[in-house]
């Protein structure tokens, strides 16, 4: 029996031809999953709704630039997705990311992507904080010629952009869906989504104070962490 968290135990539903719904847009939500939450999970399924799509992946980051190392390993964030999943079958996971090693840059996995979908409308959603960060991301500015960007709204998160990520997203802006759905790459849609006041951040700060998290994220996934004993005081 292969130990909880080791990445070589998991079955992994990685995007490719067999298992993308056919001519839908592919739809991507990144985030680093430390752990899991409601709030990833609801605005990511609200969002797949608005955009008309049966099928939403989640593409855990293996090892994130632009921040600490995750408190879960690769692998325990990965089992953490699979058992949210069961609650929200539409939210699929590819976890090219992790498999990958090095750090995870978003313009390497959509590269990657792209030679598989040459011709797909690809969509990265992104909350509206990690989009007031993009220019921070590695060749950022490439984002655009691989994919359309979905920013999600976020409790406590204005829109403040630096004035060269201010000017692309000003150029690209479309606010029908459908304009998405026609275009490869290339355009940003603001997308409401209802406000969900949950981080990653706070879930580990409660753990850390001995209390329990439980009504923000599944049940399968506080039983994990508890089994795991991840997240408690150092
Ligand atoms: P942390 O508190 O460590 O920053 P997080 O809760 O923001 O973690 P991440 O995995 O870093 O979670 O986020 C992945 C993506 O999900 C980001 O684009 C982030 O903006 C978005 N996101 C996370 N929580 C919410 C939320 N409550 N509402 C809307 N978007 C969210």
């Amino acid at each position: 029996m292969a130990k909880p968290g080791n990445l070589t135990s998991s079955t992994f539903n990685i995007i490719n031809m067999n298992n993308h719904i056919p001519d839908e847009p592919l739809a991507l939500f990144g985030g680093t999953f430390d752990p899991v939450h409601y709030g990833h999970l609801r605005c990511a399924d609200e969002a797949r709704q608005k955009l008309n799509l049966h099928q939403l992946y989640l593409l855990p980051a293996g090892n994130p630039v632009h921040r600490a190392t995750p408190q879960a390993s690769a692998g325990q964030r990965l089992e953490m997705l699979q058992l949210a999943q069961t609650e929200f079958p539409s939210l699929a996971i590819d976890s090219r990311e992790l498999r990958r090693g090095g750090p995870s840059y978003m313009v390497d996995t959509l590269q990657e992507l792209r030679s598989e979908f040459p011709h797909r409308s690809v969509l990265l959603l992104v909350g509206q904080d990690a989009a007031n960060r993009l220019h921070t991301w590695y060749q950022w500015e490439q984002l655009f010629s691989l994919t359309n960007l979905v920013i999600l709204t976020r409790p406590g998160e204005a829109a403040d952009y630096r004035h060269d990520l201010a000017r692309q997203i000003q150029t690209r802006l479309v606010t029908q869906v459908e304009e998405l759905a026609g275009s490869e790459h290339g355009c940003v849609l603001q997308l409401q989504v209802s406000p969900i006041d949950i981080s990653a951040t706070t879930i580990q700060s409660v753990m850390r104070l001995g209390r329990s998290p439980k009504s923000m994220l599944p049940a399968a996934v506080m039983d994990y962490i508890d089994d795991n004993r991840l997240y408690l005081p150092v």
